[in-house]
Order: C-alpha cells, then structure tokens, then sequence
C-alpha cells in the first residue's frame, strides 16, 4: 500500500511538473510554467483536504457518506469511511449489550451497586435504589456511607476483606432487614450485593424466640420434677423397704432429670448469644482470676479421677469483653477436656500473646477424636460417638456456645486432635480484643 501511494504520488508530481515544463517551453517561460502546475497542484490538494476535514465535521454528528472523488483522495475518503463504519458498528455493539446488561440487572430482585475505590457511588441498579433509597442522577459520584449511614457498614466499607457480609436495617424502609455483601475489584473498586433478607431474619427471630420460650416453659416444671425426686431418693434411703430396683431408677431419673436441666441451660444461653448485640462487649477482663477459677472447678470436677491441671496465664493479661460469656465458653473447653481424658491425665491451660492477638489453648492427652469430625464439631448436638456424651453428660451444645461466644468477641477456634493422644482447642483473639499492659516508665 505505502508504494503504491508513493509511486502514485510521484507519477502524479512528474505528470504536473512535465505538463508545467512542456506549457512553460511552449510559452518560453519555462520557470513560470512549473511554478503555476505546482501552484496548481498545491491549490488542488487544499481543495481536497479541506473536502475531507469538512466531512470528517459533519460525519462526527450524523452518518455521512464520504464525499466523491478520484485516485489517492477517494482511496483516503473511502478508507477513513470503513474505519468510521467499523467503529460505529462495535459501538452499536457494545450498547446493545450494555443496554441487555441493565436491562437484566433492572429484572433482578437484589440490589447491585458500584462503588470506585473511594465509595463514590459510580452505578447502581433498580432494586439497590429501591432498598437504599438511591436516587438517580441526585446521588451518582456520593460517597455511599454519606447515603447509608450505619457504623457497621461504614466498617465494613472501610475493610471488607475476609469478612462476612452484614446485616443492617434499610435506611429507607421501617422493617426491612438488607444483607450486603462487598466484593473488591480492580484497583480498589467495590461491587457490593443487597439482598432484602426481612423474611429470613423474621423466621430466624421466630425460632430463637421458640427455642428461648420452649426452654423457659421447661424450666419451672423441671425443677419441680427435679424437688421430687431428690425428696423421693432421701426417704428411699431411710427406708429399707423399698425394692432397689426403685432406687436405681430413681437414680436415673435424677440424673437425667439433671441433664435436661444442664440442655435448658444450654438452650436458653444460645438463644441469649443470639439474640443481644454484640457491640458492648468491651469490658476489661482480667484473665487470670477468670482462669484459675474455672481450672479449681475443672479440679473439683475430676474428683477421684485426679488430672493434672495446668493453667500458664500471665497476672497483666487482659481482654476486652464479656466475663460471663468467656467464662462460658473457657470453661465448656476446660470441662470437657477433663470429660474426654481418662483418670490421670494431663490437661494444659495456657493463654499467650503475639503479634496476631491472643490465644488461649486448652491442651489434653486424651481420648481424642477422628480428624474426619472435626469440621462439623462446633454445630449443634454434633457429636462424635453419641455414647462418649451418654457417660459424659454433656449436652451437646459445648462446642457451638464457644463458636458463637467467640464470634461475638471476633474470634475464632482452631482444633486439632489425634485419636488416642489428645486435643488442642485454640480460641484466636484478634490484636484489638487484647489489652496490652502499661508500660511504667521511672
Ligand atoms: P458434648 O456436650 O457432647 O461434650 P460439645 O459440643 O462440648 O458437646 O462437644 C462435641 C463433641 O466433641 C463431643 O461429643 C465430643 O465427642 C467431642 N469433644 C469435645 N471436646 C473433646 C476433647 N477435649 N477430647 C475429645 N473429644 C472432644
């Protein structure tokens, strides 16, 4: 193509400048001759270019046809034009599938939103302005936490990275429960999900609501049930004659009557768990105290069964929280590691400091358990040998009190065990959660 432009355009020169020499040795003015075809030839370009600049005006408003004309100037018009129409054919793509994209994400009943990397609202579509009460163009290029004004999604704004998504009243419907998930793209930019989850968030306040009603009602009649029997078994034991066969079934009755009363506990601490905010959970805990306490019942609770019970915790340590919930929690761990080791074993209770936060390890060396199990420990009444807990008395419900204690305290616990040599549960306490000590200064 570039030669030939180039001979044209030298086959051009010379036919001018010939035709110019051959008028000017005619005329006998030889110079005057090539100097009037050059000035023709330049004159004949500008005409063209300025033909070409004129269309290329009005083409930039409507679709114009290029204007008539021969050799290099209609090979350049011509080619200028297949260019233009390429171009205005993948536009018309393009819109075509931008438009299908809004058109689908208008029919979706969960709200999309598009945020640049300073949470300035860049796109939003039908459904999220209806839950956020976003209006459009008034809010394009806001910052979204000025629009939805909520700490929790503000944190979450802030750091979504690792974190589950949030669950936040909307701000322009009474009773109406979003849940908004944050997904980070690109440079920083926020792709964020809402979902109207007002229907699952009644049905789960409905459940807890049973479960703490049911435990509550089975409360009263329990200990009812529970008196009796202890009166029953005392005048059992002045009077000799009755059977033993009633005596023992008086003892099983009290002893599961117990357990029942252990589960209610249980019941009625989860749906607490479940039901309170989490946010006051900022009080200084002084761990020590806490723990000693709970490895002298841990001690009591072994009786004849004599395990060795460490505890290595620091006088300074502290965690911001909530005693009654750590307490629960500690001790579940703590119990059932004298439940789940055999007379004489070694149990360890050990809280240390790093530069991820603070863990508490409870340690033991005994029955262990499949690493198959582990997985599905913390769920409610998940157990390993349905037997192992029958001897035990446990309730079932240990593991999930921790789980959602610590989740409260934005924790975690990692378990790793080896049947027939032991368990460690390690409860992670992010850096926030732990008070560092004074440094005193002379
Ligand atoms: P439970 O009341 O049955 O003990 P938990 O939720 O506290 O319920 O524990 C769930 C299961 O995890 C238990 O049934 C038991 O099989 C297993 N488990 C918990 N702690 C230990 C441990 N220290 N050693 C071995 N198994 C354990």
């Amino acid at each position: 193509m570039k030669t030939s432009i180039r001979s044209w355009f030298t086959g051009r020169m010379i036919t001018v400048l010939t035709v110019g020499l051959i008028a000017g040795w005619l005329a006998d003015r030889v110079f005057l001759g090539l100097f009037l075809a050059v000035l023709f030839y330049l004159a004949w370009s500008h005409y063209q270019l300025s033909r070409l600049l004129n269309w290329l005006n009005e083409a930039s408003h409507k679709e114009l046809d290029p204007p008539e004309s021969s050799g290099i100037w209609g090979d350049i018009f011509d080619g200028i034009y297949r260019i233009q129409r390429k171009h205005s054919r993948s536009k018309q793509r393009l819109t075509n599938v931008i438009e299908r994209i809004q058109e689908s994400t208008a029919a979706l009943n969960d709200g999309i939103i598009m945020a640049d990397k300073n949470g300035g609202l860049e796109w939003w579509n039908r459904a999220a302005g209806e839950h956020l009460g976003l209006q459009m163009p008034d809010d394009q290029g806001q910052p979204l936490t000025n629009l939805v004004r909520n700490p929790k999604f503000a944190a979450y704004m802030e750091n979504s990275r690792g974190k589950e998504p949030i669950k936040i009243d909307s701000p322009a419907h009474t009773n109406r429960q979003l849940q908004i998930a944050i997904t980070v793209y690109g440079q920083g930019n926020r792709l964020l999900l809402v979902r109207d989850v007002t229907r699952l968030h009644q049905l789960e306040i409905m459940r807890t609501d049973f479960v703490a009603n049911v435990s509550h009602e089975l409360r009263t009649p329990l200990t009812v049930i529970s008196g009796y029997l202890e009166t029953m078994m005392d005048s059992a034991d002045q009077n000799t004659n009755i059977p033993p066969v009633f005596n023992r079934a008086l003892g099983q009755m009290q002893e599961q009557a117990t357990r029942m009363q252990r589960l209610i506990e249980d019941l009625l601490l989860l749906s607490r768990l479940e039901a309170t905010e989490p946010e006051r959970l900022n009080r200084s805990v002084s761990l020590k105290p806490l723990l000693k306490g709970i490895v002298d019942d841990a001690r009591a609770l072994s009786g004849d069964n004599q395990h060795q019970v460490k505890l290595k915790c620091e006088d300074d340590a502290f965690l911001s929280g909530d005693t009654m919930e750590l307490r629960s929690a500690f001790s579940n761990l703590i119990y059932n590691a004298i439940r789940y080791t055999p007379a004489g074993g070694k149990v360890t209770v050990k809280w240390h400091q790093n530069e991820e936060g603070g863990h508490l390890i409870v340690e033991d060396n005994g029955i262990g358990i499949d690493p198959l199990y582990i997985p599905r420990l913390t769920e409610r009444f998940y157990r390993v040998d349905k037997s192992r807990s029958n001897v035990t008395g446990g309730t079932g419900l240990g593991l999930a009190i921790v789980k959602h204690v610590l989740l409260r305290h934005d924790g975690r616990i990692t378990i790793s065990s080896h049947p027939g040599k032991g368990s460690r549960f390690t409860c992670h306490f992010p850096l926030a959660r732990v008070i560092q000590p004074e440094v005193t200064t002379e």
